[in-house]
């Protein structure tokens, strides 16, 4: 038997010549040629006219704190059910955050439960699109305005998806993308940081060169550059962007791909979900699908564990997912005790199944049919 991992990094063909076109160019620090190329990328494609890489989407996270000014005591309202880094870097400027449930049909946020979160110390909403499955966009942006709160959207698995026609990461004040190699373009560890809000955009730059007017000073700007504001180093070595743009290059192909894996699934397992055996994901009319994960709901946690087990010993190795962030050891006790049963709930039932690039359609039959025989003999 074959193992199938959960995923395998993909690779298009033309990383390594780009990465050593990068060494001859004779400047592998950040901002050199490639990265140039994928901000302009970015541009052209998705409309992100103000655009920077990073080293991670964490690190695009932190510099979205470090721009809407988070100070000791402001509250981040976000959703319990995603990744750590979503509320870290909030955290480490002083946050406290307020954490939303998800919703009943998706891991995303509740927008109908967010006005009711919202207090005088609030300061921002912090959107995660699951799956690469947008939030409904309109309702959070009403809410923003309507409070005067920052909106930022973390789009670590969104890229090429879509809400009403628009590109995800195109809709906050800030937009953070994730390039790590469990993502769909990928470049080891890498993001993206989307300036929308165009006040932000000279500091965006600053604190990315480590609170330095460097950038300015390489355009001729100014004549010399200085220290002007907190920042850290959050720029990526151009080898890494090299990678990237390989990726880059690729990726209606890679999209393609992922889809027809995630449609694939999808219409083997079916029929489970109308005999009730388990949910599958559903993408709302607003949203397409940029097929990042596929993942099925089971109707307990025992069901998973021993889906799991039995998957594990044909080789098959699907994953759960995140923790509620409101139960985790580090931060259960600045929650305010709300009950946030959705996020439980994803927490107890979601298990995503592999998908990459270089599965082939009879690994997505062995694993759907693997599934079925697993309820079959239930
Ligand atoms: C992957 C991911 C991150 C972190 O991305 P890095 O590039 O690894 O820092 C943050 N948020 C979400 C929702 C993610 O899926």
């Amino acid at each position: 038997m074959k193992i199938i991992p959960f995923n395998k990094p993909y690779m298009t063909g033309n990383e390594l010549a780009y990465i050593a076109d990068a060494v001859k160019q004779g400047k592998i620090s950040g901002d050199g040629l490639y990265t140039k190329k994928c901000q302009q990328f970015f541009a052209e494609n998705y409309g992100f006219s103000r655009n920077l890489l990073t080293t991670s989407c964490t690190d695009a996270l932190e510099m979205a704190a470090i721009l809407i000014d988070i100070n000791i005591g402001d509250e981040v309202i976000m959703p319990s059910y995603t990744f750590v880094s979503t509320s870290n870097a909030f955290v480490l400027r002083g946050a406290k955050i307020v954490f939303a449930d998800s919703k009943k049909d998706s891991p995303n946020i509740d927008e109908d439960q967010l006005e009711d979160l919202i207090t005088n110390k609030t300061k921002a909403i912090v959107v995660v699109h699951y799956a690469g499955i947008a939030c409904d966009m309109d309702k959070v942006q009403a809410i923003a305005a309507r409070h005067n709160l920052f909106l930022i959207e973390d789009a670590a698995q969104a890229i090429d998806a879509t809400y009403k026609g628009k590109p995800l990461g195109s809709f906050g004040d800030l937009a953070a993308f994730s390039f790590h190699e469990t993502k769909n373009v990928i470049a080891g560890e890498g993001g993206l940081l989307v300036v929308n809000n165009e006040s932000m955009w000279r500091r965006a730059e600053i604190i990315r060169e480590k609170g330095t007017n460097r950038s300015e000073f390489f355009r001729g700007e100014v004549d010399k550059y200085g220290w002007v504001d907190i920042g850290s180093s959050f720029l990526p070595s151009d080898i890494i962007a090299a990678f990237l743009f390989a990726q880059l290059e690729s990726i209606q192909d890679i999209q393609q791909r992922r889809k027809k894996h995630w449609d694939h699934y999808y219409a083997k397992l079916y029929t489970l979900e109308k005999e009730g055996f388990l949910k599958l994901p559903i993408i709302p009319d607003y949203a397409t699908n940029n097929a990042h994960m596929f993942y099925i709901v089971c109707n307990n946690i025992e069901d998973r564990t021993a889906l799991i087990e039995f998957m594990k010993r044909r080789l098959v190795n699907p994953v759960f997912h995140y923790l509620s962030l409101h139960k985790s050891p580090f931060y259960s006790h600045n929650h305010d005790g709300r009950d946030l049963p959705f996020s439980d709930y994803y927490t107890d039932r979601l298990l995503r199944l592999p998908l990459y690039y270089e599965l082939t359609n009879d690994d997505v039959d062995f694993i759907s049919e693997s599934v079925i025989e697993f309820y079959k003999q239930k």
